[in-house]
């Protein structure tokens, strides 16, 4: 399943690359020729105004509340049947595929306290981006998991990849 969100989506685009997912997100206001290069993608809206245009595309799509990323994120996963398991084998800037690295290659580049102390180093060779877990991987899995609440479905379950 490949996404395509629209540009006040951003946030919730982060999470669904955190959950492994290819996401695109529209550079400016939806419009018909983007829905249509996208068209296998299912497209993910906070507004009805282009439902008739979609179901005559027969493009697959999701209408989730505004600003508020809990439940937008909650509604994705229930409604289209996604396991929350943080995979964060993508980037969160740009989507490109995440390589397992040495931190002792990216050394300068880490700060002391995380060298110390994460784990997982992964780079992305598309935007030249370094990520590692630590701290913020345990806040991520606590946010999602409070996401997941919001809809009464995602109780309990382990995101553990
Ligand atoms: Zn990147």
């Amino acid at each position: 399943m490949k996404f395509l969100l629209e540009n006040n989506l951003s946030k919730l685009a982060k999470w669904l690359r955190f959950l492994g997912y290819e996401v695109k997100v529209l550079e400016g206001p939806v419009n018909l020729r983007d829905l249509i290069a996208n068209r296998e993608r299912v497209f993910i809206t906070t507004s009805r105004r282009w439902e008739r245009t979609l179901r005559n595309l027969g493009m697959r799509f999701l209408v989730v509340p505004r600003q508020d990323w809990e439940l937008q994120i909650c509604t994705v996963l229930k409604e289209l049947g996604i396991e929350p398991v943080l995979k964060l084998n993508r980037c969160a800037y740009c989507g490109g595929d995440l390589k397992p690295v040495n931190k002792e290659d990216f050394k300068e580049r880490i700060p002391p306290k995380a060298y110390e102390a994460a784990y997982d180093f992964t780079y992305c060779q598309k935007c030249d981006a370094l990520f590692w877990k630590g701290l913020h991987y345990e806040n991520m899995l606590r946010m999602i998991e409070r996401a997941l609440r919001r809809c009464e479905d995602g109780k309990g379950q382990d995101l553990r990849a």
